[in-house]
């Protein structure tokens, strides 16, 4: 750059490559590809079944106590200042009591870390981990931010394949073939986003004799814990403690539906001592100090959150995604270009396979859902975004008169689309 003839040369102008690299890894990114297909002047409103965030359906409005715990603890004057551990303690205290509910054994607010949503909490493990020389093991379908943040500090990542014909399960074989001398975790996620299943205890008690076997550790994403309603009840990973230790990564989220308030945690179920032992405590402890953690009123709810909240509530949003969930398993089955090989049992979601031979002039996902967008004015999530060609996500958390209608478009799209030959 000329400047009155002396030229400049910045010394910032490359960015960290691994974060255009991590950056690859997000929903937002395909998600931003599809949207700009939406023609603005529609006629119709558009109608999101891309993302999990159910917070504007009045159907799934949070929990009166919930707000009111909120509203308390920002009235109190008591939380105005920088988060301290003292403010934090009743905090951690109620998250570990809230977990202990459902493992054999308790866990203390000293295994419990406070994060700003279930991001921070991926964001921080995958801090403490990463590093290059060392790999970690992700389900594949996957959530893109496990992915990412692990790209982002080099290490290396490797992909196990969930099994459809076998309601998702985790391959074990592929697990045990990928990992190495080098592998630190596994990263499991139940109930599972993308895929809607659940895993059973038998199919978890597996995968923590796997990973005790190979001497890796289980990081058990389980932001939709409790969020199910087939005929497998939840159970959370930390209940095989004993057997390997796990780190659970939780969120208010989803149950709560209420992901804009940023609150979730880590939590080290580890009876017998492992993760002290070999000082990942250590570092979770040192990584979240110098990190700026959840707004402090929030910290000084969550008690009165988790201990106000009515069964009720729990239970009416657990009834609407059944009912959702159905409605839209229903659907796609009518839908001759798209199947779901496994009705989902819990979280928001489901992967619905494309079968683009029977479409005349449709290449791929990423065609698919552009034209929807553009023609329906429907937003569905391509599965390339989530490695996985030629399927599509989308969540059945919505309004249910909203979501037939959605998936009425969808219907009529593909029936349009539909090739001569079929
Ligand atoms: C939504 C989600 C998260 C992130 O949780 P936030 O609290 O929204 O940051 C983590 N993991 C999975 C599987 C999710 O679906």
């Amino acid at each position: 750059m000329e400047d009155g003839g002396r030229s400049t040369q910045w010394r910032f102008a490359a960015p960290n490559p691994t974060l255009a690299a991590a950056g690859e890894r997000s929903i937002q990114k395909a998600l931003l590809q599809v949207h700009a297909c939406l023609d603005e002047r529609g006629p119709r409103p558009v109608i999101a079944l891309s993302h999990g965030d159910p917070s504007s359906a009045p159907s799934f409005r949070t929990a009166p106590e919930a707000e009111e715990a909120l509203v308390a603890a920002v009235r109190s004057g008591e939380y105005n200042g920088y988060p301290t551990p003292a403010t934090g303690l009743p905090a951690r205290r109620a998250v570990a009591e809230y977990l202990s509910r459902d493992l054999p054994y308790m866990i203390s607010h000293d295994d419990i870390f406070l994060t700003c949503g279930g991001s921070q909490a991926i964001e921080t493990v995958m801090s403490v981990f990463g590093q290059a020389g060392v790999n970690i093991l992700l389900p594949m379908p996957g959530y893109p931010k496990h992915e990412a943040h692990a790209v982002f500090h080099r290490t290396e990542v490797r992909h196990y394949g969930l099994l459809p014909e076998r309601g998702w399960e985790v391959d074990l074989e592929a697990v045990e073939a990928l990992a190495d001398g080098n592998t630190v975790a596994v990263v499991i996620t139940n109930p599972n986003n993308p895929c809607g299943s659940v895993y059973t205890y038998e199919h978890l008690a597996k995968i923590a004799d796997m990973a005790s076997k190979l001497g890796i550790l289980v990081i058990a994403d389980e932001v939709y814990g409790h969020l199910v309603y087939g005929t497998t009840p939840f159970v959370p990973m930390g209940v095989f403690g004993e057997t390997v230790p796990v780190i659970t990564l939780g969120a208010i989220s989803k149950r709560w539906a209420v992901p804009g308030w940023r609150l979730g945690w880590i939590a080290t179920c580890d009876p017998k001592g492992i993760l002290r032992k070999t000082k990942v405590a250590d570092s979770l402890r040192s990584f979240i100090s110098i990190i700026s953690g959840p707004a402090t009123f929030l910290q000084g709810a969550i008690p009165h959150i988790i201990k106000n909240t009515n069964d009720e509530f729990y239970n009416n949003i657990v009834k609407l995604l059944k009912e959702t969930a159905e409605i839209c398993y229903d659907a796609i089955d009518e839908i001759k270009c798209i199947t779901c090989p496994h009705k989902p049992e819990g979280s928001f979601f489901m992967m619905v396979k494309l079968d683009v031979s029977q479409l005349s002039d449709i290449r791929d996902d990423v065609d698919f859902c552009s034209k929807l967008a553009k023609e329906e004015s429907v937003i569905l999530l391509p599965g390339k975004s989530l490695g996985m060609e030629n399927w599509l996500r989308t969540t059945f958390a919505s309004e249910p008169p909203t979501l037939k209608q959605g998936l009425d478009r969808v219907k009529s799209f593909c029936r349009r689309h539909q090739s001569q030959a079929n």
